[in-house]
């Protein structure tokens, strides 16, 4: 193989892998306002299942409140009806005590369920509040998300046709080509080929030897800067790929 065209074979191996890496950063990171919207959405749709939790605990909560304030109210009701029968003081004082230790246990679970209703009102105002998304939200969403993954399918075209780019190079440049590239590439990517800028090396733009520009444009071997030691071609006779 000819040092210009190991040279071509490297200044297309260099413009596909850096098409190749733009596009499956395209692929794996949607476009800013789309990943806005899910955010958007995401964040409201959380607020309400936290919402919704709270909701079913404290509802369980008021149910078992509910059945306990509903014991307690009967035995209650049982001691009362023994204060009323009561023949002597002692009997007296035993289901006085009785009646007190039951008021006791009443009280707290009272005001908890007080508590409870009021945080399950508070609760359902905000869920009717909450709107996760207007049907104008929804249809941006929707519209994005579908103009993205047209954007996907044409890059994963697009990624297609550059592996197999890259493959055709691969197979044509051959073994040692290749790991020469693979050497360079390595230390110096994403630019290890550059182009000449006049006189001057374009990526560090050190001033080279004229004989060694002669040598670049003589595309005899391949020449590298004194300066970067990245390899140099002459761009008017290696023009850049569609
Ligand atoms: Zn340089």
């Amino acid at each position: 193989m000819t040092a210009r065209h190991n040279l071509a074979g490297f200044v297309a191996l260099q413009q596909l892998l850096t098409r190749r890496a733009a596009l499956v950063r395209q692929r794996d990171a949607p476009p800013e306002e789309l990943a806005r919207l899910r955010a958007r959405f995401s964040e409201r749709q959380g607020m309400q299942q936290t919402l919704e939790k709270d909701r079913d605990a404290l509802g369980a909560e008021q149910t078992a409140l509910e059945q306990e304030l509903k014991a307690l109210g009967e035995e209650r009701e049982h001691f009362r009806r023994q204060k009323a029968q009561v023949t002597n003081m002692r009997q007296l004082t035993a289901v006085v005590s009785a009646l007190d230790h039951v008021e006791a246990r009443l009280a707290p679970k009272k005001d908890r369920l007080t508590e409870v209703r009021r945080k399950l009102d508070e609760i359902e105002l905000k869920l009717t509040e909450l709107e996760i998304e207007s049907p104008d939200e929804r249809a941006e969403r929707q519209q994005a998300e579908a103009a993205w993954a047209e954007a996907r399918k044409t890059g994963e075209a697009e990624l297609a046709k550059t592996e197999r780019e890259l493959r055709r190079w691969q197979r044509e440049l051959g073994e040692p080509a290749m790991t020469q590239f693979k050497k360079l590439w390595a230390s110096r990517k994403p630019y290890a080929v550059v182009p000449l800028d006049g006189h001057a090396c374009s990526f560090c733009h050190a001033d080279l030897r004229p004989s060694l520009v002669q040598l670049v444009r003589a595309m005899q071997e391949l020449q590298y800067c004194d300066s970067c030691r990245r390899l140099l071609y002459d761009p008017d006779q290696l023009p850049r790929l569609p």
